[in-house]
């Protein structure tokens, strides 16, 4: 089965088109995405009329390139996939309406698709990583913590209870002046920087469960920086080290947790996948590194295209949700829309 899969619920405008083979891996015929970063980056963040405005722009031109970088026609298609949320309505509304609009011009199903789920069954786009596996979603937009059992099997476990932690990071770049988007910014500047400098509170540190929380971490940098204004160049490498330190160290506790939780239930060596944009950053990933190796675990981590907003992610879990025979979601777009509440029979309310 072959699906045309398509993504704009943020600041990426992509599409893809995946086939299942009869092995049941992922074969990507063709991909492109189009980062909008240029057009947001004026004013710090994510504008979501420009961003919506952009997808409407460039989203059949990306169809119509995806389909000829595959050497395929309309015809060839099975199905069509878009993400029906969560994230910025205004976009969300554009994928779904040209997904559904190009599928019946076709005569074809329509999938819709969670986000979420796309990202955590993202990792299985490039190697059959088995069920069950912990999932780490760290974006701009999330920070969760998820128990994959299996294809529509979510148990999220953990998840910020403010800002996502890209987030805290672009906040604390914006603070510190070093441009949008502020996680390559902050991860680079932090290279010189000396993280024993400033005592930054660990949120949550200790608690039980698996949650986060950035809000207090994001508050006490801005007034430690306030308080070293006029900032020299080392003071702002200090704060940044000492701000991935303090992230690095409240991971470090939440995950411990989470796979504590883990071993409890599975008797099989934990499986951790690291996704989404801030699963780049090299000091996170030496973190993960630690607590699975200790562990005699697996971290997975998708290749940087995939770990971030992509469309053959969509299609993939199109994909894999068909072929576990699983009910088809009501065509509405969701701002909002919990992966574990998946289960939950009435899916069509769009609320
Ligand atoms: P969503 O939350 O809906 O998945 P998004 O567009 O916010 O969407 P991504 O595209 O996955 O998320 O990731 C972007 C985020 O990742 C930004 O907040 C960015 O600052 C952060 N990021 C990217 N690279 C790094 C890095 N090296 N270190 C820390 N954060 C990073
Ligand atoms: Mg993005
Ligand atoms: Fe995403």
């Amino acid at each position: 089965m072959r699906a045309l899969g398509i993504e704009t619920s943020c600041d990426e405008t992509a599409v893809a088109i995946v086939r299942r083979d009869a092995n049941g891996h992922a074969v990507i015929e063709a991909e492109t995405v189009l980062s909008q970063i240029d057009d947001h980056a004026p004013f710090g963040g994510v504008v979501p009329e420009i961003a919506a405005r952009a997808h409407v722009d460039h989203l059949d031109h990306l169809i119509t390139a995806t389909l000829n970088e595959a050497k395929l026609s309309p015809q060839d298609l099975d199905c069509i996939a878009a993400t029906a949320g969560p994230g910025l309505i205004g976009g969300v509304l554009v994928g779904l309406v040209t997904g559904r609009a190009m599928a019946s011009a076709i005569g074809v199903p329509f999938i819709p698709v969670n986000h979420l789920e796309g990202h955590a069954l993202s990792p299985r786009l490039s190697e059959h990583v088995p069920f069950p596996y912990l999932l780490f979603l760290v974006s701009g937009g999330h920070t969760q913590i998820l128990c994959v059992e299996g294809v529509g099997q979510y148990e999220r476990w953990g998840t910020t209870l403010d800002d996502a932690l890209g987030e805290a990071f672009d906040k604390t770049a914006k603070l510190l002046e070093l441009g949008f988007p502020g996680g390559p910014a902050v991860e680079r500047m932090a290279e010189s920087g000396d993280a024993d400098r400033f005592q930054l509170p660990l949120p949550l540190k200790g608690k039980q469960g698996c949650d986060f929380s950035f809000a207090g971490l994001k508050t006490a940098l801005r007034l430690t920086a306030e308080k070293h204004a006029p900032l020299s160049d080392q003071t702002v490498a200090d704060l940044c080290a000492s701000f991935q330190r303090s992230v690095g160290e409240t991971i470090k506790d939440r995950m411990a947790s989470a796979l504590t939780r883990f071993s409890d239930r599975y008797t099989s060596p934990p499986v951790l996948v690291a996704a989404g944009g801030v699963a780049a950053n090299k000091a996170i990933r030496a973190v993960l590194d630690d607590l699975i190796s200790a562990r005699q675990g697996r971290l997975v981590i998708p290749p940087a295209h995939h770990c971030t907003d992509n469309a053959a992610m969509i299609a993939w879990a199109a994909l894999e949700r068909e072929a576990a025979h699983l009910p088809r979601f009501e065509p509405s777009a969701r701002p909002r829309w919990p992966l574990d509440a998946q289960a939950t029979p009435k899916l069509g309310s769009g609320k």
